[in-house]
């Protein structure tokens, strides 16, 4: 039988609007690339989303076209979210650490309008220019005593919206309709596009609230060094409006000293980013003995976040949620926050809970199966591919048959590439990347398994684990090792560390060293970079 409820689709420009009217003393602080700092409620941010809308159209992006940005966290950048999802456009957020050659191929591939970028990024974008197409219209995100000098003819943002009205009349739009477009880091291959919706990008904002409550509520105070040109900055830009938490924007600056700096003198309550960030910020909590004024928890993702990382903000009072998620999922799939009986448990079963990569976000269903596609029981031993399901999950790539076609099994779920295993309570540990797990002699060693032990060496930085081809075996672990000194670890000693978690056979059979480990457009540590150097690497 049919219900009888009204039928509202979904809307992004909805989460602004409930913000302006619901929470209009919550909002945005800004690091500008101009170099200070610029705040704004989410009720100012609405009316210059409506003056910016006008502008776009004045531009001629109509519903559909492609508007790209390449910019830093901040206000403007988080305006040109809503704009354009407002007038039905698509935001085509374009990560500034990918090759030349990559960008190219994705302003290319998106068939982009309009480009907006931040000052920083004007070299980039001149020395790309010839190469670039010829009717792409350029738009410098600053205001005009900032404009530089350039061959190129470009707009200036803070002119473009000077005059607009600030109110807009936002068009009924489909909530399938396509909203925003961030491609993978493409390490194999050209980039893919995840083509997100109004309803997908809406739901996600809901999930990820539901889990993180915590910091998601009226009065947070959230730092998303999580990049907005990768993956909607998991989310944050939706899910912090929507239940009025304001968002303290880093600007180009996320180094340790600068990043503790910014949360301490805006008591910011809760951090998001990638491990490699959280090294620096760490180091900087060490050296001063304290943490951030107001910190009370962090989230790790992108990577597996190291056990000694997890301990060291838990010791010191800071919660740490360790979560899990891709670009092809909007982008967040598990969270890491403990149930109210596992906060119970003793303290090493806590952390145990913790290092895994958490439980599923609502609306995410997760399996694992076999090399036959077979499911594979949650027990916490079996392990295979994981496979995901949910209406945040891509259901294609744009423009992109040949990478759909291999992208899902014959039920329509989505091949994570990750191999995992999923425990009786629905935590789901990722053992590795499957192109990053090491098989030696048909048995399979988890890279972030032996990374997780080194890395908590007194005598090491940090490090990975790759693998190196070997006669009889196959494949055999090397170790890539950052010293945290002069005194350098001797592998004996690692080993030492390993065989207390780990069999002998699994132990890398040598270990080189690095004055720091290469990192992908992600921040993430490029396996594929290393394999490249050390491949053919002879092993004693
Ligand atoms: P990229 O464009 O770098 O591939 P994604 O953010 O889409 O960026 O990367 C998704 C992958 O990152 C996942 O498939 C998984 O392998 C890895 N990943 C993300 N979060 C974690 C985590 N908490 N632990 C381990 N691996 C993770």
């Amino acid at each position: 039988m049919q219900a009888m409820m009204m039928n509202q689709p979904l809307s992004i420009i909805e989460i602004l609007r409930y913000a302006a009217g619901g929470h209009p003393g919550a909002g945005i602080v800004s690091v500008r690339t101009e170099g200070d700092i610029h705040r704004q409620t989410y009720a100012q941010t609405y009316k210059r989303v409506a003056q910016l809308s006008h502008a776009l159209g004045k531009l001629g992006v109509q519903e559909g076209d492609r508007v790209a940005t390449l910019a830093w966290n901040g206000y403007r950048h988080f305006e040109l979210y809503y704009a354009t999802a407002g007038i039905g456009a698509v935001c085509h957020t374009i990560n500034p650490r990918l090759s030349a050659e990559q960008m190219l191929y994705i302003i290319k591939h998106a068939d982009d309008h309009v480009l907006c970028l931040d000052v920083t990024f004007v070299p980039l974008i001149e020395a790309l220019a010839e190469h670039l197409p010829s009717d792409l219209v350029f738009v410098l995100m600053t205001d005009r005593a900032h404009m530089p000098e350039s061959q190129i003819d470009f707009l200036c943002y803070e002119d473009l919206i000077a005059d607009q009205p600030d109110i807009y009349d936002w068009p009924n739009l489909p909530e399938n309709a396509a909203a925003g477009l961030c491609y993978t880091s493409g390490t194999t291959g050209h980039p893919k596009g995840a083509l997100y919706s109004h309803r997908s990008t809406v739901l996600h904002a809901f999930s990820v609230a539901v889990a993180l409550s915590k910091s998601l509520t009226e009065g947070g105070r959230i730092l998303p060094v999580v990049p907005l040109f990768h993956v909607n900055a998991w989310g944050l830009p939706y899910a912090a409006p929507l239940t009025g938490a304001s968002l303290i924007m880093p600007g180009p600056k996320l180094d340790g000293p600068s990043l503790f700096s910014l949360m301490d003198s805006e008591s910011v309550t809760s951090a998001w980013g990638v491990p490699t960030v959280w090294q620096g910020l760490r180091a900087e909590i060490v050296s001063q003995g304290r943490n951030p004024n107001g910190l009370s928890q962090v989230v790790i993702g992108g990577s597996a976040a190291p056990r000694s990382m997890i301990e060291g903000f838990e010791k010191s009072g800071v919660e740490v949620c360790h979560a899990w998620g891709m670009t092809e999922m909007s982008p967040v799939g598990t969270h890491g926050l403990l149930s109210e009986p596992q906060r119970k448990l003793p303290y090493e079963e806590q952390m145990r809970l913790k290092s895994k990569q958490g439980r599923r976000l609502f609306g995410v269903e997760l399996k694992i199966v076999d090399d036959h596609g077979n499911p594979l029981p949650h027990d916490g031993k079996a392990s295979g591919e994981l496979f995901v399901r949910g209406n945040t999950v891509i259901a294609g790539y744009f423009h992109n048959s040949d990478a759909t076609a291999d992208a899902f099994d014959h039920d329509g779920w989505f091949g994570t590439g990750d191999i995992a295993s999923i425990d009786d309570m629905g935590f789901l540990t990722i053992q590795d990347r499957s192109k990053d797990l090491i098989k030696s002699g048909g048995e399979w060693i988890s890279s972030i398994d032996l990374e997780n032990i080194v890395m908590a060496h007194p005598k090491v930085a940090s490090c990975a684990v790759i693998a190196v081809a070997h006669p009889k075996w196959d494949e055999r672990p090397l170790l890539v090792v950052v010293p945290a000194g002069d005194d350098r670890p001797t592998l004996d000693e690692l080993h030492e560390a390993l065989l207390e978690h780990v069999a002998k056979w699994q132990l890398p059979d040598d270990m080189v060293f690095v004055e720091s480990l290469p990192l992908t457009a992600t921040g993430k540590v490029s396996k594929l970079t290393l394999r490249q150097k050390f491949g053919d690497h002879k092993l004693p």
